[in-house]
């Protein structure tokens, strides 16, 4: 079994700036970059708001430049999922899906969140046949079609506003009237000619064409939820933009979690309920979830790791 002194599991801003620092404090590092290499800012286009880009960055570029620098310093990188932990023991377990074993002084959590899923009826059926949770991965498919946005926060605008490039309409389905956006955002969409709001409305189904294995949405059933009046509208594509989960799932056994998964951290520290168990990003962070929040909090994590090697290792 491989052992390394710092495992992180975990490659965006919050386990690559972890990285970095882990390394450049001469401890050997390893990072599991796991089912989305690069984390949530490689399904992003433009970043305008990382402190020093001036002009703004790619989110996969911005990723791949924290790749390098972490790479640089020596931290190795492993292209595998993380899928069981034992921190019952120390050194502590690591299980990749492929069940090969690492062990690690200290772990350092950077799992991040995913995409919120409604499970309405019909989604199932054409999730990935029009149905997505990434405009910037799908967006191009949906050329002059008529496509929904549903939600209304940050996400719901941006996702909206990206899509006016390729789409013949956007339209932002919103279950309330007031916006949990903010305002600068909110204008530009409401700004966008392409762009018209369906708010005190939630979808209720999903339907479509289906020939074989072939699938199409066609259109959905949508309820406004003050009159409770139904109507179906022809929908090519729908873009969920309602919030996210913690991928924290396989720690559940061990740590301390919030009602809804997202890991305790104590104090202004990355420490978790388990001595030599550090969390940062978005895993623990249900409120700022920012990129530049998220590798502020590796840093912690990188720095509240070392020392407790230190103290316990050395
Ligand atoms: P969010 O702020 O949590 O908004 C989620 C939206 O989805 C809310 O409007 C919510 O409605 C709606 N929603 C949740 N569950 C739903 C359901 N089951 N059915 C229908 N609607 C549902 O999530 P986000 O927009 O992904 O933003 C997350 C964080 O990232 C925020 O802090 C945001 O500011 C930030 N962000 C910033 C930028 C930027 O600055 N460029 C871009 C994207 C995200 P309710 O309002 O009724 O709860």
């Amino acid at each position: 079994m491989e052992h390394y002194q710092v495992a992180i599991i975990g490659s965006g801003p919050a386990g690559f700036t972890a990285a970095i620092y882990t390394s450049r404090a001469l401890l050997k590092t390893i990072i599991f970059e796991g089912m989305q290499p690069g984390g949530q800012l490689t399904i992003t286009t433009e970043v305008e708001n990382y402190p020093g880009f001036a002009e703004g960055i790619q989110g996969p570029e911005l990723m791949e430049i924290f790749r390098r620098q972490a790479k640089r310093f020596g931290t190795e990188t492993r292209y595998e999922t993380i899928k069981k932990v034992d921190f019952s023991v120390r050194p502590f377990l690591l299980f990749t899906e492929a069940d090969k074993g690492y062990s690690a002084d200290a772990v350092i959590i950077a799992t991040g969140a995913s995409a919120r899923r409604l499970y309405a009826k019909g989604e199932e059926k054409f999730w990935g046949y029009g149905i997505s949770a990434c405009a910037t991965c799908d967006g191009f498919f949906f050329k002059n079609q008529k496509v929904f946005v549903i939600g209304g926060g940050d996400s719901a605008m941006e996702e909206a506003i990206y899509l006016t490039h390729f789409a013949k309409s956007v339209t932002i389905i919103h279950r309330r009237g007031e916006f949990r956006a903010s305002k600068i955002m909110v204008q530009r969409a409401k700004n966008n000619p392409k762009i018209d709001f369906l708010l005190h409305t939630v979808v209720e189904e999903f339907l479509g064409e289906e020939k074989g294995p072939a699938k199409k949405l066609t259109s959905i059933r949508i309820r406004n939820v003050n009159s409770n009046e139904e109507q179906i509208i022809q929908a090519d594509g729908v873009f969920y933009a309602i919030g996210h989960t913690p991928n924290t799932e396989i720690f559940k056994p061990y740590l301390e979690m919030d009602q809804n998964g997202y890991i305790i951290t104590k104090g202004k520290s990355s420490a978790t309920n388990i001595p030599g168990v550090f969390a940062c990003g978005d895993c623990q962070d249900p409120v700022y979830r920012q990129a530049v929040t998220a590798a502020g909090s590796g840093c912690i994590a990188a720095i509240d790791a070392e020392r407790w090697i230190s103290e316990h290792y050395k």
